[in-house]
């Protein structure tokens, strides 16, 4: 019974609840609890599906009766298929993680080769020591996370917005710099890698990139005002190529949708209530079946295991 409830329990989070989640407007009003419970979501999907693999075939054997040997190998085999699962998903993650790490390592040396920040006197008082500027035409801003993070702004930009909206871009892309945007965004890329094809799908990526930018946009509205940003955002946009999400603008789509929120404030104790909900969400999605099923199963199981 239990198998059976954590498989339905997991298949619903995996196949069921990534559609409602995603095309819902709440996660707008509190991005960073949103967020969580998407990580929630995903962990707790994983959990179940160790979770059948390992209570399956105990709760089969029990079921049929069968003797000691087949116990044994009906254990192995749930196990052999647990680390598959966890070494799946480890070896997944270490390759999205050294892919990245070397990308941007070479994008890093790049930037700081073409750079020509000294050459602009129109940049705020208040620049950050990794910012650089790129020369060319097109209007884009971008940031390159990791342990000598860069900000890189072109030329371009420069020249269509004013120093508070250089100011609001910065400070954009120094809060996904700040909360490490990029290793949220690395954990849900691995574990898409890692997904089989049939329960594969990218709305938790594509919502949480987004929920990702509303966070940043909140961190520079908060210091910098929603005027600046919003402008700033409707003339970056513009010039940046949709297949690039990475950058500030993004897909025209999610970029409608980050200045239609930024056009209205939410009350304060609407957004902290949104927030405290996702977050107790996201903390009973990972603790209650924990509780509710695989304790009692523990206590059964290992009673009951022939070993
Ligand atoms: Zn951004």
């Amino acid at each position: 019974m239990t198998a059976l409830l954590l498989g339905a329990l997991g298949l619903t989070l995996s196949l069921v609840v990534p559609g409602i989640l995603a095309t819902a407007r709440w996660p707008g009003r509190a991005p960073a609890a949103a967020v969580a419970l998407w990580q929630s979501v995903t962990l707790t999907g994983v959990l179940c599906a160790l979770g059948v693999v390992l209570a399956a075939p105990q709760e089969l054997v029990s079921e049929l009766g069968s003797d000691r040997p087949v116990g044994a190998a009906a254990l192995l085999l749930a196990l052999a298929v647990a680390a598959v699962i966890i070494v799946r998903l480890l070896v997944s993650l270490a390759r999205v993680t050294l892919r990245s790490r070397a990308r941007r390592a070479r994008h890093r040396l790049l930037v700081d080769l073409l750079d020509s920040v000294e050459q602009h006197g129109e940049l705020p008082a208040e620049v950050p020591a990794g910012l650089r500027v790129l020369d060319g035409p097109l209007p884009f801003a971008y940031c390159l996370p990791g342990r000598s993070p860069r900000v890189v702004l072109s030329d371009g930009a420069l020249r269509v917005l004013d120093t508070a909206q250089v100011a609001a871009v910065i400070a954009h892309e120094q809060a996904h710099l700040r909360h490490r945007h990029d290793l949220v965004m690395e954990s849900f890329t691995a574990f898409y890698r890692a997904v089989p094809w049939p329960l594969r799908s990218r709305a938790p990526l594509d919502a949480v990139h987004l929920l990702l930018e509303m966070v940043a946009d909140d961190a520079a509205r908060r210091r910098c005002g929603a005027a600046p940003l919003r402008t700033a955002l409707a003339l970056l946009g513009d010039a940046v190529s949709p297949d690039s999400p990475a950058e500030f603008g993004g897909a025209a789509a999610e970029r409608r949708h980050r200045l239609d929120r930024l056009a209205a404030a939410e009350p304060r104790a609407v957004t902290r209530t949104v927030s405290l909900l996702a977050i107790g969400g996201a903390v009973g999605l990972l603790v209650l079946p924990t509780v509710i099923l695989v304790v009692p199963w523990l206590d059964r199981a290992l009673s009951a295991w022939p070993l």
